[in-house]
This record gives C-alpha cells, sequence and structure tokens, in this order.
C-alpha cells in the first residue's frame, strides 16, 4: 500500500536542486517544505495511517498564485502533483512520494453572502469550518457526515450527507468555481462560464484542476433538528433491517436514516454492559421544522427494543461533529463500497455476515440512507452518474496494528464480494480506496466518455493523475 513509485507516477528527483528549491520558494506567498522542515513530517501525513509517503518538497499555498506557480513548477520538472484539501480521502492521493505535493489546507476562509444566500469557500476548508460559518446566520451547504472532512476533496466527488435528501448533493449547490488547470490559468466554471469544465467538476474529482474557490447556494436549517441514534443488539437486525427499508422508502425528503453495525463503543449514553458487543445503530436526523420531527422520526423510535434512545433536539453544528471522536485521524484504514438501489434479502444476509464477523472494535458497515432531492437530478446533468441509488455502503474497516492489515483488508473485500450480487454495480469515487482504478469507469458509467473528452481538452498530459484517474479520451 506504500509503495514509492504508482501507476502513472514520474519520480524524477534527481533533477530537484537546491537552487530550484530556492527559486520556488521565493516566487510563493506561502512556505515551502522539504525533509529538512521541522514541519515537513508532520504535514505530510494525512487521515489514513496506511499512507506513509515522502515528497520532494511540500507546497503550503496561500492563494491562487501558489497553486499556479505549483502546477508551472511540477510541470518544468517533471514531477509528480499531489493536491491536498483536507487530506482525508481513503486513497491517499493527497500525497506522493518524490513529487510535489500541493497543501491547501492553509486556505480556509468561508465567506458567507446572507442576503443572496451564498458562500465563497477556500479549498482548505473543513465541513466544519463551512458549518460553523453558515449556521452562524441559520444557513446550511448538504454535505457528509463528519466534520473533520475536506470540503474540497468531498465536493470534487459529489458530496452527500444528513442534508442530501433535503437539498440535494453537495455538487447540486455548487454554483460556481475558480480553478487552476494543467497550463497554469485561472478560470471561473459556472453555468454561464466553461460549462463543460463545470459539469465535470461536479463529481469528476480533481481530474481537471485545482480548485482555489467554491461558491455555494445557502439552505435555511437549524440552528437545532431533531437527530440521534437507536442503538439495537445485532442480533434484532434482520428483522429491524426489514422494518427499516419499508419505513425509508415511505419517508419524506427532510428525514434521513442512516445504519450502522459495529462493536458499541464506551458513549455514556449506552449501558455499560454493552460496551464492546455487536449493535445495529439508527443514526437519523429530520432537516426540518422541530414541529413535524417528533412525528416524523416516532415510527424508527417504536422499531423493536432499543438499548439506547439518543434521538432528541441538537444544535446541527453538533451532530454533524457528532461521529467524529469515533473517525479521528491515525488509524489505519480500508473501505469498500457499493451503491444499492434497494436493500433486498440478499444484501440484508450478506451485510449481517459480515457484521457477526468484525476484525476489530473499530471495524464497522455503515448504509448511508440517500434519494430524495439527490434522486430527481438527471444521471447526466452533472458528471456524478448515481442518481438511483437509495442506499450507499461503505465497508469501514479501521484497525492500529500493521500486524492485521491482511485480516482486515481480508475482511473488507469478503463482505464486499459477498454483497456484490445484490449492488448497483456503481460505486462511489470518495469511498474508493487506491487499489480500484479498475472500477473507475464503472463509477461514471455512461458519462465516462465524456468526461475523458473534457480530461482530452484541459490535461491532454495528465498532470493531474493522482486522483481516480480519468485519462484523457
Ligand atoms: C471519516 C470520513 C467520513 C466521510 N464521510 C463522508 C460523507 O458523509 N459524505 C461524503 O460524501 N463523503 C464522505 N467521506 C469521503 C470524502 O468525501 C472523501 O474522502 C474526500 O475526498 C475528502 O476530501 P478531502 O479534501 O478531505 O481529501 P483530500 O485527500 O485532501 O483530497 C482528495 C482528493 O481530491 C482532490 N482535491 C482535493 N482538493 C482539491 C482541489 N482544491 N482542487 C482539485 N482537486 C482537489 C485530489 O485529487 C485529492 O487527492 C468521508 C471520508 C472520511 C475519511
Amino acid at each position: 500500500m506504500n509503495e514509492t513509485k504508482r501507476a502513472g507516477e514520474t519520480v524524477n528527483q534527481a533533477s530537484l536542486s537546491e537552487a530550484d528549491i530556492g527559486a520556488l520558494r521565493g516566487s510563493i506567498r506561502g512556505s515551502l517544505l522539504t525533509a529538512a522542515d521541522p514541519a515537513y513530517d508532520e504535514t505530510r501525513q494525512i487521515w489514513n495511517a496506511t499512507v506513509d509517503r515522502r515528497p520532494a518538497a511540500i507546497l503550503r499555498a496561500l492563494g491562487a498564485s501558489d497553486v499556479i506557480q505549483a502546477i508551472r513548477f511540477a510541470k518544468d520538472h517533471r514531477l509528480s502533483l499531489a493536491v491536498r484539501g483536507g487530506g482525508h480521502n481513503i486513497a491517499g492521493n493527497a500525497v506522493c512520494d518524490h513529487g510535489l505535493m500541493l497543501d491547501l489546507s492553509c486556505m480556509k476562509s468561508v465567506r458567507v453572502d446572507v442576503s443572496a444566500q451564498r458562500a465563497i469557500v477556500e479549498p482548505g476548508a473543513t465541513l466544519a469550518d463551512l458549518d460553523r460559518e453558515t449556521q452562524a446566520f441559520g444557513l446550511v451547504v448538504p454535505t457528509g457526515i463528519n466534520s473533520t472532512t475536506g470540503i474540497a476533496g468531498l465536493t470534487l466527488g459529489g458530496g452527500f450527507g444528513w442534508t442530501t435528501r433535503k437539498f440535494g448533493m453537495t455538487i447540486d449547490n455548487l454554483l460556481s468555481v475558480d480553478l487552476v488547470t494543467a497550463d497554469g490559468t485561472l478560470l471561473r466554471a459556472s453555468e454561464a462560464e466553461n460549462t463543460d469544465l463545470f459539469w465535470a467538476v461536479r463529481g469528476g474529482g480533481g481530474n481537471f484542476g485545482v480548485v482555489t474557490a467554491f461558491e455555494f447556494a445557502l439552505h435555511r436549517l437549524g440552528p437545532q433538528v431533531m437527530s440521534g441514534l437507536l442503538v439495537h443488539p445485532l442480533d434484532q437486525a434482520a428483522t429491524l433491517l426489514k422494518s427499516y427499508r419499508r419505513l425509508v422508502a415511505e419517508a419524506s425528503d427532510e428525514l434521513t436514516c442512516w445504519c450502522v453495525m459495529r462493536k458499541a463503543p464506551p458513549l455514556p449514553f449506552i449501558p455499560k454492559e454493552w460496551h464492546g458487543r455487536e449493535v445495529l445503530v439508527f443514526a437519523l436526523c429530520y432537516a426540518g421544522p422541530m414541529a413535524a420531527a417528533e412525528k416524523a422520526v416516532a415510527p424508527f423510535r417504536a422499531l423493536g427494543r432499543p438499548i439506547a434512545d439518543a434521538v432528541g433536539p441538537h444544535p446541527f453544528v453538533g451532530w454533524q461533529s457528532a461521529f467524529d471522536p469515533l473517525l479521528t485521524p491515525g488509524a489505519r484504514n480500508y473501505w469498500k463500497s457499493h451503491d444499492f438501489v434497494e436493500l433486498g434479502d440478499g444484501a440484508i444476509d450478506a451485510v449481517l455476515a459480515g457484521a457477526s464477523n468484525l476484525p476489530g472494535p473499530e471495524c464497522e458497515i455503515f448504509i448511508a440512507h440517500v434519494g430524495g432531492a439527490m434522486a430527481r437530478v438527471k444521471p447526466d446533468a452533472t458528471a456524478y452518474p448515481q442518481r438511483q441509488s437509495h442506499f450507499i455502503m461503505n465497508v469501514h474497516t479501521r484497525w492500529r496494528d500493521k500486524g492485521q492489515d491482511e485480516a482486515c483488508i481480508g475482511w473488507a473485500r469478503k463482505l464486499a464480494g459477498a454483497a456484490a450480487p445484490h449492488a448497483a454495480g456503481s460505486v462511489y469515487v470518495n469511498f474508493m480506496p487506491e487499489d480500484e482504478a479498475d472500477r473507475v469507469k464503472l463509477a461514471y458509467g455512461r458519462n465516462h466518455s465524456r468526461l475523458a473528452a473534457i480530461k482530452r481538452r484541459y490535461d491532454p498530459d495528465n498532470l493531474f493523475r493522482l486522483n481516480q484517474n480519468i485519462l484523457p479520451g
């Protein structure tokens, strides 16, 4: 997982002299780190600890001019270019061996225009940065469920979470991007300008350039939302999941309920005797008025006999970070994901077989509930095509000891293999580990050939290849 040279990676370390480094350092507003700098090791670390790569240099950008310099330098010196937003991506493409790492994490500003209900967001912002700024005005952009995730990578792959069924995917709320292309040009892409590029960046990942600003539409929500967890014994899951799929089929767009199967963490609201035992958790959120929320969540609360019921009004910002303590950086992680149009009996059986055989206390199976507004966008309206899926499963394998790599990765692959015949065949690019290059075409389906043509136009030499790569058509 940590080979020094990945497919398509250019290794040209020999030609990078002190003079080259000095010239680049002198041309930027931000900072340039090499292995000699004390901050180098900390800066090259990303969320997934299985990724341990050593770039020749790390450029910590402060603005578009630094991004342009990084792109020119990487091209001139034939270096691999890795782009880091929040550093969360499981595949680890935010960092490379030998090449140039362009770290955008210092570019974190979020500017909210309350009267226009729009926000301009820099690419180093996390979901927490965005939520805090927008919620100060009772506004929200639909994003993901873990607040330390970067807005950049999440948006470029699609983006979904608690408010997606009501307000659409993150990309459905993207109004424009400022983006530096492979030739070092800063462009604006929107429904009015560079429309092919705007179509491509809404799901096509980092294949087309480096985004220096995102403009989003905002919606009214909060500050409190009805949300929380219902915890059940895993041995009740077969019956509960069948009731669950009936309830979510009838749910309004405001109601989202995800399922998590794992060993119960030692949370204060879970009785002590259940800590460390297998549980099924329904995690739900009602993205609408509090007056209607109680009635909407009641059928879920009435299912079975929960061990714990922690559903109630919570600040939206708090709910967005509720899972953060279980998803901290520094652990080893491997993911496998499938989309599902329906959660058939076969899919439930496959998932429960895996859940009853978890290889560690931090491993979990997430089933995200999507659809609603997300499903009403046509599959070819943006690069993200899987609008018909109602569930997205993520086998989230997480462990600490390198000696457990084989067992944990093997468990995830086996579970994903067993679930595959019941799945839609497509996959979300943001959940793909680095060994799934063969699934990129499945991820984009009928949109792949259009993406390849746009890639040829804007990045014919595939400078932006450290991603779920779309080859120039
Ligand atoms: C704990 C956890 C929870 C998650 N939950 C959700 C969820 O609820 N919903 C969801 O949709 N996703 C979720 N994800 C997946 C997440 O969307 C992806 O991991 C995403 O790629 C993270 O973006 P990042 O900026 O943090 O990652 P990075 O690793 O920094 O970036 C990922 C890739 O995006 C590209 N990139 C980054 N910034 C730019 C830029 N400015 N311009 C061009 N390309 C760029 C690069 O190719 C880079 O390799 C979750 C991930 C984790 C780890």
